[in-house]
């Protein structure tokens, strides 16, 4: 018998992925996993299809191919306001899930603590255990607005932190950090000499108004903080596995590495054609974000039409619930309930959290569909009413 290593027993499976699965097993519809169910722009397509035609089909510069990086580079510089040289910033890499471990990895020694907003995007927690930093959480409190306790944050901070892990626009709960909290938070970078990785992946989903902000802009930020992005949400290609980061060069030299050994590199067609999607006009975000807020607004009704609690999100593709009205006796069994009698799947929220006892009165919804899929999930969930819930075996609320 042949033992796995000690550091993968730490975590479990993906949640989030767990729940696809088992969303294709009971041909539920998946509302889990946050991935568009429409095509991605003709434009992209073609450009994939001419990058493979023109042959790029080898190994690009590991750092991500020249014409990509210089793509990054002048779009952050219209959309963030941000200085970034493609030559010693900018590393591409296999996703944003790819940027964020590798930034860990290269930044990080074992014991070193790292502040994280919590509820949490699920990966955080064994990017962290396997890189060997200690999670340090502040809570988002799940009310409008999703405010957190700035003294909290402060308390967070010890003789061993060494870096904080901003999402903004947040997954899961929708939260846009205004300039404000993003002020306070580069105050106590600079106070305590601390890194700040920031993933920027939903920074085009923003609703009502809100405004991006990305933290490197801030006085002071752009030499401590390491920017996370990748394709997948701004254009719709989440299967194709291209993300950036953007670092000050001597930390960039550190992923770079890290990067090369894991990895290599992401594929080089899709590089080239990702340029295409770096080089859209300004009009196609606008366009992005207004259609989401439609579908935000579309299944903002539908679950509050069955009697679902919703907070709101100010940006991102999620709507994180609390169904704790609803009698279950976690998280988990209404989500289960749901695939299996509803055909809906949500993730059980305490795959957000570090106690999942904090999550259990929460479900996340993902809402990058098409208007056919929210009119099969406003039928199916005609069905959760009150009665076929008793009838499915839901304890008796406050049992
Ligand atoms: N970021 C997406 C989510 O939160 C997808 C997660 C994943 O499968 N990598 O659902």
């Amino acid at each position: 018998m042949i033992h796995t290593a000690a550091r993968v027993s730490v975590f479990t499976e993906s949640v989030i992925r767990e729940m696809t699965r088992l969303a294709a097993e009971h041909d539920g519809i998946n509302l889990a996993q946050g991935f568009p169910d429409f095509p991605a722009p003709p434009e992209l397509i073609e450009a994939a299809r001419r990058a493979l035609a023109d042959g790029h089909n080898q190994y690009a510069i590991t750092w991500g191919a020249p014409r990509l990086r210089r793509a990054i580079a002048e779009k952050v510089r219209w959309f963030n306001g941000l200085t970034a040289d493609p030559e010693r910033n900018i590393t591409v890499t296999c996703g944003a899930t790819e940027a964020m471990m590798a930034t860990l990895l290269a930044t990080v020694d074992p014991g070193d603590e790292v502040v994280v907003f919590e509820p949490f995007y699920e990966n955080y927690g064994p990017d962290a255990k396997l890189s060997g930093a200690v999670p340090k959480f502040v809570r988002i409190r799940l009310e409008p607005g999703f405010p957190f306790d700035p003294d909290e944050l402060g308390a967070a901070v010890g003789p061993r932190t060494k870096a904080i892990i901003v999402t903004t626009p947040h997954n899961p709960t929708g939260k846009v950090f205004t300039r404000a909290e993003l002020e306070s938070i580069a105050d106590l970078c600079r106070r305590h000499n601390l890194l700040a990785i920031t993933d920027e992946v939903y920074e085009h989903i923003v609703y009502d108004g809100a405004e991006h902000v990305s933290l490197a802009t801030l006085p002071g930020m752009a030499e401590r903080t390491v920017i996370v992005n990748s394709v997948s949400k701004s254009y719709s290609v989440t299967g194709w596995r291209v993300g950036w980061t953007i670092a000050p060069a001597p930390i960039a030299d550190a992923i770079r590495k890290v990067h090369d050994f894991l990895t290599v590199g992401a594929a080089a067609p899709l590089q080239e054609a990702a340029v295409t999607g770096l080089e859209f006009p300004r009009e196609y975000y606008a366009r992005l974000a207004d259609t989401y807020q439609r579908k935000r607004d579309t299944l903002l009704g539908i679950l509050d039409g069955a009697g679902v609690r919703c907070l709101r999100p100010a940006g991102a593709y999620y709507i994180m619930c609390d169904v704790s009205d609803f009698g279950f006796a976690d998280d988990y069994a209404f989500t289960m309930h749901l695939i299996k009698h509803v055909g809906v799947a949500p993730v059980p929220g305490s795959s957000f959290f570090h106690d999942p006892a904090h999550g259990k009165d929460y479900v996340r919804f993902a809402f990058p569909k098409r208007t056919e899929t929210f009119e099969q999930v406003r039928q199916r969930l005609a069905r959760l009413r009150p009665g076929t819930r008793a009838a499915a075996g839901a304890r008796h609320p406050g049992a």
